[in-house]
């Protein structure tokens, strides 16, 4: 049977205080509900190792690497980044940059593969952000085009947030093409310029999320011919999600990643996923939301 590549790791999870907006066991929720709906037996799995320092210099200020290894955060910079510093906070950083590169050399392999983690797209080169430690979609686009495993590379961010981090460390890159759809009046509140923003208004329904979709993925390619794309499927698009501003639901959401999927596969362009965001007090719901791109890889690609 063919199975879907997924990447994961047992330390993704992190020690937050209780009643922080961030899901500390968000991870190990979404790897349990995905073997609860038996996809996991569509799946094969495999573990990232930790990124090392010179590895991570690709994309970030080795200053600002050093101060997550040591746990030397002023308190200014652990407020910016919204989370405490621990240690297992370092080492899931070191990991999870690794689990995206992972994913998208299984998806280059196979088409389609999907990381249980990734899209801390606010984590700019000397400093972390809205819960992002490091920029997993920057550093992946680099490491590929360096090792000359890809030459194009389109980040197709559809988290209700703008992938500021992402677009200012790739500013410059004209082999990646950063495409940000994302709520105008949420987080960040000074946005950085992407190759292609796409700005929506609050209270946006499913319908007209999709059409603002299918336009853009039009547009991209009509921009850009990726040889590799990596997508953002955020789900804090959801009508319940504590921190999006938009309404779109349950279908809506299931109708997006597999819009987006589809799109890809037809057009024989790799697609590797990432979760991105999604805020709830409800730990299963959210799970549940971020399945979602999961099931999409599996009735599209399988
Ligand atoms: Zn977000």
């Amino acid at each position: 049977m063919k199975k879907i590549s997924w990447v994961t790791h047992p330390q993704y999870d992190i020690p937050l205080p209780k009643n922080h907006r961030f899901t500390s066991s968000k991870f190990s929720d979404l790897y349990n509900e995905l073997k609860r709906i038996r996809l996991i037996d569509f799946a094969e799995i495999f573990n990232p190792e930790k990124a090392s320092v010179s590895d991570l210099i690709v994309a970030h200020e080795e200053r600002y690497i050093t101060k997550i290894i040591n746990g030397s955060l002023e308190g200014f910079e652990e407020r910016r980044l919204g989370l405490k510093w621990s240690p297992e906070l370092a080492n899931r950083s070191f990991l999870a940059v690794n689990g995206t590169l992972l994913t998208a050399m299984k998806a280059i392999e196979n088409g389609i593969a999907c990381h249980i983690a990734g899209g801390t797209h606010h984590s700019h080169y000397n400093f972390g952000s809205g819960y992002c430690v490091f920029n997993d979609l920057a550093y992946t686009s680099i490491q590929l085009i360096n090792k000359n495993l890809v030459k194009k590379i389109l980040i197709f961010d559809c988290d209700v947030h703008q992938g500021d981090g992402t677009a200012s460390i790739l500013e410059k890159n004209d082999n990646v093409f950063t495409c940000s759809i994302h709520c105008k009046n949420n987080f960040p509140a000074r946005k950085s310029i992407s190759d292609f923003d796409v700005e929506l208004e609050d209270n946006l329904d499913s319908a007209q999320y999709l059409n603002v979709l299918n336009y853009t993925l039009k547009e991209c390619i009509n921009r850009f011919k990726p040889d590799l794309v990596l997508y953002d499927a955020g789900v804090d698009i959801h009508i319940n999600d504590e921190l999006g501003k938009l309404k779109v639901d349950d279908d809506g959401l299931k109708t997006r990643d597999e819009t987006v999927l589809n799109y890809f596969k037809t057009l024989s362009i790799p697609i590797a996923t990432v979760i991105g965001g999604g805020y709830s007090k409800n730990n299963s719901e959210l799970a549940q939301r971020h399945s979602s791109v999961f099931k999409a890889a599996k009735n599209i690609f399988l």
